[in-house]
């Protein structure tokens, strides 16, 4: 996209000017002048170059951190799926072994909402990203819906507007989650649909649409998708402002076959395999956020 490359330019064509200025500074500093100098003399006249502190700085980062945020938990279930797996069991066992994964490929540092079976109110899982400051959440779900024939996995980002009527239910349910902590209940008018979605940066959405558009891409060789599986709607886990968000349904609790795969440890290492993969595609390309496709 046009408008990427716009973006990225500027940090470039900023770095250029400072080295111009700085090799400038050197040059007529020189007694005789800059005209009289090879480069070669010029190399040899200049022992400390005042750009290297910055390039040491950058090779000094620390990994990324990922956030992982199993769904559910204590005395919210999630989903109950057909034969009586509970969806927060899955989503905690699948999260373990993305984090392991993540762990033992040295690329990244790995935080979970909950290592254990305890309840977190939805604002309090973003509330820990922001505490970790995260690069990335990524919230890991198996709900149920109506229909029992829908199967296969598929992401979901933040909008005011549900880009189908099984996202907007999801997201209805998800929400609704927090009922188990207490009174306080979002609402899911259309008017706080909107207020959560206008939290979110442009930059950070599109960080999210690009995550989205990875875990799609490394789930389609091996992992049964939805039709259209990168939809959006209102969850209040994804709220955050700036940590790009996504939420991963790896499958549906209410279809025999998902629930079925989803119980097998070799099924949640590939799914998770597929995860990984997709975050490994987020960060190879620009950072993440600067360079999208679509
Ligand atoms: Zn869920």
């Amino acid at each position: 996209m046009d408008a990427d490359h716009s973006a990225a330019r500027p940090a470039g064509q900023g770095r250029r000017a400072i080295l111009l200025a700085t090799l400038g500074a050197g040059l007529a500093a020189r007694p005789g002048g800059a005209g009289a100098v090879t480069h070669r003399a010029a190399a040899h006249a200049r022992p400390h170059p005042l750009h290297a502190p910055a390039i040491i700085g950058r090779a000094a980062a620390p990994l990324p951190l990922i956030m992982l945020d199993p769904g559910h938990g204590g005395k919210d279930p999630g989903a109950i799926g057909v034969s009586g797996t509970y969806e927060k069991h899955i989503a905690e066992a699948a999260a373990s072994e993305l984090q392991r994964q993540l762990l033992a490929s040295g690329a990244y540092r790995v935080a979970m909402t909950r290592t254990d079976d305890r309840f977190i109110p939805l604002e309090g899982r973003v509330e820990i990203a922001h505490a970790h400051s995260a690069s990335l959440f990524i919230s890991m779900h198996a709900d149920a819906l109506t229909d029992r024939s829908v199967r296969g996995a598929s992401v979901y980002t933040l909008s005011g507007q549900a880009s189908d009527a099984q996202s907007a239910a999801l997201a209805r349910t998800e929400n609704s989650a927090d009922r188990f902590g207490g009174p306080r209940v979002h609402a899911n008018s259309p008017e706080v649909a909107a207020i959560l979605a206008s939290l979110v940066t442009e930059e950070t959405r599109r960080g999210a649409a690009h995550m989205a558009a990875s875990v799609v891409d490394s789930f389609r060789p091996r992992i049964g998708l939805l039709t259209h599986p990168a939809r959006h709607a209102a969850f209040v886990v994804l709220k955050s402002a700036d940590i790009p968000s996504v939420l991963v349904e790896m499958g549906f609790m209410s279809n025999r076959m998902d629930e079925a795969a989803l119980r097998q440890a070799g099924h949640r290492m590939m799914v998770a395999g597929a995860m990984k993969q997709a975050v490994d595609r987020y960060f190879a390309s620009a950072g993440g956020v600067t360079r999208l496709t679509g």
